[in-house]
């Protein structure tokens, strides 16, 4: 039998030039628009198209990349119109209590990249993480953001990202109860089974480099591993400091990787 060929998704967040006055986006997790525009060559040159995971779950593509962003940042709407212009599309996971706040995609945006076919979907309501709330309050979280979403854009939503990529026990029973389909989650990996409900996902950052995204659409074995080693590091660190003090502790190294600022 022919297996089927993994999918590579891809995990941005905004993607805008460091300091240009509109995104409040995190500089370690944002690419720059001609780093994207050069990755989107990368994709063409290597026969594949971009697509959002919603479309893949209706028509499986062969030789399909899935785009997803997080946070809904402002730079959002520019990166929908460059997969636009390449003849592709992604999934935006959006925090409905931040729609139209600085730095933010406003409901306008929204509309429009529902227009040029984009995917829209949750990120949760607020971007608290999820393992640190009651049950109720998980469930308040996306049901809130589904319904508002589907409400005023007049669309599916179907997806789930967890903030943080943080999930309490259980998360899978309580999405699917609450009508989503699956999660795309921060675990490294090539997306095997269309039909599993957790859908891993390969964060692309500032410091993310054509070669090393051009081994990310090949499927590099050596290279998916690395990148599995460096998230369980991190996973790990998350694990022995805390949420709160993880998030201190990264702001201070960053803070002296930029030298200081
Ligand atoms: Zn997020």
């Amino acid at each position: 039998m022919i297996k089927p060929h993994p999918t590579t998704v891809l995990m941005y967040h905004a993607v805008s030039a460091v300091g240009d006055g509109f995104s409040r986006a995190d500089a370690h997790y944002s690419v720059g628009p001609t780093q994207f525009l050069e990755q989107l060559q990368i994709v063409r040159d290597a026969g594949r198209r971009p697509q959002s995971v919603q479309s893949l779950l209706l028509r499986p593509e062969a030789s399909a990349v899935a785009f997803t962003f997080d946070d809904g940042d402002v730079s959002n709407a520019w990166a929908a119109q460059a997969l636009h212009d390449a003849g592709g599309s992604g999934d935006f996971f959006v925090n409905t209590q931040t729609i139209g706040k600085t730095g933010h995609l406003s409901w306008q945006a929204l509309r429009d990249m529902t227009a040029a076919g984009m995917s829209i979907q949750s990120h949760a309501h607020s971007h608290r993480y999820l393992d640190e709330l009651t049950l109720a309050e998980v469930e308040q979280e996306l049901h809130t953001s589904k319904a508002m979403l589907e409400d005023k854009l007049g669309c599916p939503v179907e997806l789930f990202a967890p903030p943080g990529g943080r999930m309490p026990a259980g998360m899978h029973l309580t999405t699917t109860r609450l009508g989503y389909k699956a999660i795309c989650s921060s675990r490294v990996a090539l997306w095997h089974d269309l039909r599993s409900d957790d859908i891993p996902r390969l964060a692309v950052l500032r410091g993310t480099t054509p070669a090393q995204f051009a081994k990310w659409l090949a499927q590099d074995r050596l290279e998916l591993l690395r990148q599995r080693l460096r998230y369980g590091a991190l996973i790990s660190s998350k694990q022995l400091l805390g949420n709160t003090n993880y998030e201190r502790v990264r702001r201070g190294l960053l803070r002296l990787a930029s030298g200081g600022r």
